[in-house]
């Protein structure tokens, strides 16, 4: 039972995430779903948002089972609460600066 991920731990439920997610050789940011076999860019949280079929950052799977779907929406949520408006706020940023001229 050899699985390749990073112990970042960038996320408290990084561990769940990572049960559906392959680490790509090459850059560690880029996570293969195994349920459609997308590769998603920004690492395992990325990949939760492509599960949790959220709007907005990735494209959502279509092949995600709806129990993984569920828990992952859970995890999402108590990790948005836990991080805080820092995560929004720097999108909001991010927004403007491609609005501005
Ligand atoms: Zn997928």
């Amino acid at each position: 039972m050899s699985r390749s991920r990073s112990k970042e731990g960038a996320t408290p439920d990084a561990d769940y995430g990572w049960r559906w997610g392959e680490v790509v050789e090459g850059s560690r940011n880029n996570v293969k779903c195994k349920f459609c076999e997308i590769i998603v860019t920004g690492g395992i949280t990325r990949l939760e948002e492509h599960l949790a079929v959220e709007k907005g950052n990735v494209k959502g799977c279509e092949n995600v089972f709806a129990e993984v779907r569920k828990k992952i929406v859970e995890q999402l949520k108590e990790y948005h609460k836990e991080k805080g408006k820092a995560e929004e706020e720097r999108i909001i940023r991010g927004k403007n600066m491609i609005r501005r001229p």
